[in-house]
């Protein structure tokens, strides 16, 4: 039986560069991955989404040329194109990925299911396809796939997820929508924008959950523009198919028709047939418990990246590498004690870090708030993107930043400079007082910061 120091399972955003990174410390690696290197990110997520979002931008743009003083007298989307340049995208980087690793005897790279499957000693055995192999240390990164809500009669229809959207290449005549989630909106702008008609269903009482209400009304607002329409609180009683289209039926509400149904109603954890059981790893509902060094309860098991819950993100994923490295390979000083970003790319874009508002006033700080208008900024009205407001929040003793939310063009990257402040746990005075470039929507950030004090 091959014996490795460490043998990692999936091969996604925590794998990857784990497995390119141990090998520089010396240390025998195995990786395990099922199906494609990359995982969620780069095979259906992260990269096609994006790059389908871009041909939605540029049709929406080409759409709005008469405002510019252009003349483009009709925009035509060749929807089958456009997914064929995101599945072009992934194709290259999975590629790399795979240049990089594969026929490498360290790591050596396993191409297989895998499970755990007790112990040999101190070692962890696994089966992966048809061999076995030891390890001292295993480390899970198994990822997440798309959960399919047990609604009466989904079981009959052929639902699109986030994981198999890819597939789809004739452009649905109307889409309906479950859930009202990052994917769920950045998917629906997409289809809207390529010419579906579009309806977002949603059980709670606003979209983006995890948002202050004055932003995701904001962002329903803007989407609504757009032609999408919404249906929160709203509650599914059954799905059926009728005629060659499908029926979702809502709790008091009745009957929405539509032709094609696109389920994004959470992420389900990689973890059912992993054999965690058959070395005791803890988990609280498919989810693995890790502490803030990616220890489980088991000494010598780690977890990276989204099983773990909490913040399911690439480049949460990504840094989990670093924990890990440190931990297995270095000095065991990096923790998962960091600020975490995100953002979720509906256009205009939404750029987030630390706490909401909501958050802050519920932590019993005292906090100052500001709010600043995209409009007010030039270089918006100057470039036609006036939508989006900045939201700051700061604790109103040390200055310093609790949390961010800047929704215009451009706002995952232009949150970035709060994400700096927050690291360098500098209070806001250093933006307000900086010189910045006119125009750029950067002076917004400012302008924000300066409302603050
Ligand atoms: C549609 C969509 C869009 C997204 N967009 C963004 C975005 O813009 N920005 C962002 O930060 N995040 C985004 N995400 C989230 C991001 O993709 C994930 O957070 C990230 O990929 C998590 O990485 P991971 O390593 O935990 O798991 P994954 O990337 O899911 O990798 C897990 C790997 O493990 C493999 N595996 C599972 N079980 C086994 C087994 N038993 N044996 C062997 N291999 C196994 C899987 O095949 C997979 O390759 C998006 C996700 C989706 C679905």
């Amino acid at each position: 039986m091959n014996h490795y120091e460490v043998a990692i399972i999936g091969g996604g955003q925590a794998g990857v560069p784990l497995a390119y990174a141990l090998p520089r410390a010396g240390k025998r690696i195995v990786l395990i991955e099922r199906k494609h290197l990359g995982g969620s990110c780069v095979n259906f997520g992260c990269a096609p989404t994006k790059a389908a979002i871009a041909s939605a931008r540029l049709a929406h743009l080409a759409r709005r040329a008469a405002e510019f003083g252009l003349r483009i007298p009709s925009v035509e989307v060749d929807f089958a194109a456009v997914i064929q340049r995101a599945r072009d995208i992934v194709a290259g980087q999975r590629s790399g990925i795979e240049r990089g690793l594969t026929g490498k005897d360290n790591p050596r790279v396993i191409t297989a299911q895998a499970r755990l499957d007790g112990r040999d000693g101190d070692r962890f055995r696994i089966v992966a396809g048809d061999e076995t192999v030891l390890a001292d240390h295993v480390v899970l990164d198994t990822g997440t796939r798309s959960a399919i809500p047990p609604i009466d009669g989904i079981g009959d229809l052929d639902v699109i997820h986030a994981g198999n959207w890819l597939e789809h290449t004739e452009l649905p005549q109307r889409m309906i929508v479950i859930g009202g989630g990052v994917i769920a909106l950045e998917m629906a702008q997409f289809y809207r924008r390529m010419g579906s008609e579009v309806v977002v269903i949603e059980a709670l009482a606003q979209i983006a959950g995890s948002e202050d209400p004055d932003v995701a009304e904001a962002l329903q607002d803007l989407l609504e523009r757009e032609g999408i329409e919404f249906h929160l609180e709203a509650k599914i009683d059954r799905v059926e198919k009728r005629g060659s289209g499908i029926v979702v039926q809502i709790a008091e509400k009745g009957a929405i028709a539509g032709t094609h149904l696109f389920v994004a109603a959470g992420r389900k954890p990689n973890t059912d047939d992993l054999g965690l059981d058959t070395v005791g790893v803890k988990m609280n509902r498919g989810i693995v418990e890790a502490d803030e060094r990616l220890s489980t309860n088991v000494r010598g098991i780690w977890a990276a990246g989204d099983i773990r819950g909490g913040p399911m993100f690439t480049h949460t994923a990504w840094d989990d590498h670093r924990v890990l490295y440190s931990q297995i390979a270095g000095d065991r000083s990096r923790t998962t004690e960091r600020v975490v970003p995100y953002a979720i790319f509906t256009d205009p874009e939404i750029g987030r870090v630390g706490m909401t508002e909501t958050q802050a006033r519920k932590s019993g700080k005292e906090i100052k708030v500001a709010r600043f208008e995209i409009r007010r900024n030039s270089k918006s009205l100057e470039i036609g993107e006036p939508d989006g407001f900045i939201k700051v929040i700061a604790d109103a003793s040390t200055g310093q930043l609790l949390g961010a939310m800047v929704m215009c063009n451009e706002a995952a990257e232009l949150v970035h400079i709060y994400i700096d402040l927050m690291n360098a746990r500098a209070p806001f005075s250093v933006i307000r007082d900086a010189v910045y470039i006119h125009p750029t929507f950067a002076e917004a950030i400012q302008s924000a910061a300066t409302m603050l004090g």
